[in-house]
């Protein structure tokens, strides 16, 4: 199938995408115009279009058109060991499949491997990736050249740690002046690089690895800069106890970040299970944002996130994969992992607040990401004057039987492609209107 690469085009599909006003658009057979500058023009049924628009259109009947996916949390150095290391508790596993990884990611390592790690991305149907680096300041300048190249829509930071560190090079005097310093001069060279397709997100890795003085000025980092600023919070019960025996003064583990003025619109925060009724109300309080990644969260058997209270206390939620802590890149499993993980909460007799459906998953992985960002007017649905960050995805693949007629309805179309996704269904993707390679690479 010949899939336009660059705007303007028009796109002739079926259409699925959450809208921002609330609900869901579904369009069996309609026309996507995306203008010269990657924007998404009208969209209209096809049945109202004349005959010459509907000549110059690209059928690419019977695919889905949907808007890219977002992932917030992932790992990029980690994805060559993605899917390895079952059943190992958290430290075993960094110590054998991650660090080593983390370790060697150098330039060079990122010259080679980060074109690749974008193309699966953008082959699971990501089209943005908020995404931790390596701790090395050449290797994010590779990974950010790679992402450029690429056309992904990215949001990187380099790793900072100034204590229980695998980085060699350390040196506990000089480690917090040198590890600020390389992430100030990497947000000059990239922060809003590619005309804003990139971002820099100042990466203090977690409390367990960072001192109290390394958090603060990360955060003022993140501040000055109007950067974001993304760390990992309540994974898992024996971090969290670490935690509290690192900070005895705080209150809890959100009160860790709080003290450092980490916690504002600017901040994702990865897993959140364990959170308790005050540290979610500080979190809502403050506007910072959660990463979900339920299949990390089971792989590692870190918990399961009680999803429906933090919705309903009113949390900004988006979806992460966090590769390689989750072992599979695809948003499609996320979304299916993450319901299956509600369902057993509620077959624990534990669950709580609304149940949501497939095409609830399909908002957050998408919307619910974007604004997580604070993107939610530029991407995360197919509407008129969104940057055009779409994805087209063949339902044939999630089709139990050969042949068998497509689903009708939103929400059965929704539940086929997350409860039946195929490796292969992303057939093509694009940030701004430009496609994205990736997609299809098994062709
Ligand atoms: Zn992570």
């Amino acid at each position: 199938m010949d899939l336009p690469s660059q705007p303007p085009f028009t796109l002739r599909a079926r259409l699925l995408t959450p809208l921002a006003a609330g609900g869901t658009r579904h369009e069996a057979d309609a026309l996507i115009e995306v203008d010269t500058g990657g924007r998404i023009g009208a969209i209209k049924p096809a049945a109202d279009a004349t005959a010459e628009v509907l000549a110059t259109a690209t059928d690419l009947r019977p695919l889905v058109v949907m808007p890219g996916l977002v992932d917030l949390h992932a790992h990029l150095p980690q994805l060559p060991n993605a899917g390895l290391g079952a059943g190992l508790d958290l430290l075993t596993w960094l110590e054998r499949y991650i660090f080593p990884l983390e370790r060697a990611f150098d330039a060079a390592a990122a010259e080679r491997l980060a074109p690749a790690a974008w193309r699966a991305f953008a082959a699971a149907g990501t089209t943005t990736a908020l995404v931790y680096g390596a701790v090395y300041e050449a290797s994010l300048d590779a990974t950010f050249r790679a992402a450029e190249a690429h056309g992904i829509r990215a949001i990187i930071g380099k790793v900072m740690m100034d204590r229980i560190t695998y980085d060699p090079t350390i040196d506990p005097t000089t480690i917090l002046d040198q590890s600020l310093a390389e992430s100030a001069r990497l947000i000059e060279r990239w922060d809003g690089a590619a005309d804003g397709r990139l971002r820099y997100a100042v990466t203090p890795r977690f409390a367990v690895s960072c001192t109290a003085d390394m958090l603060r000025e990360s955060a003022s980092l993140a501040a000055a800069t109007g950067t974001y600023w993304q760390t990992h919070l309540s994974e898992d019960r024996g971090e969290i106890a670490e935690v509290a025996a690192m900070f005895p003064d705080a209150l809890d583990y959100v009160d860790v970040y709080d003290r450092a003025g980490g916690l504002s619109s600017r901040a994702v925060l990865a897993h959140a299970v364990h959170l308790s009724d005050r540290e979610l109300g500080r979190l809502v309080e403050t506007g910072s944002r959660v990463a979900h990644c339920p299949i990390s969260n089971l792989f590692l058997a870190s918990g399961v996130m009680p999803l429906g209270r933090y919705v309903e206390a009113g949390l900004a939620v988006g979806l992460g994969s966090d590769v390689a802590g989750g072992p599979d890149p695809s948003m499609f499993s996320v979304m299916r992992v993450g319901f299956y993980s509600q369902n057993a909460l509620r077959v624990a007799g534990v669950g709580d607040g609304p149940l949501l459906g497939p095409l609830d998953w399909l908002a957050m992985a998408t919307l619910g990401g974007a604004r997580a960002l604070g993107l939610g007017d530029v991407i995360g649905s197919v509407e008129t004057g969104k940057e055009a960050d779409l994805i087209a995805v063949d339902p044939r693949f999630a089709a139990p039987l050969e042949d068998q007629a497509p689903d009708d309805d939103a929400a059965d179309l929704a539940s086929r492609l997350i409860f039946r996704s195929h490796p292969d269904m992303v057939r093509g993707a694009w940030v701004r209107g430009h496609a994205l390679a990736g997609p299809a690479r098994r062709d």
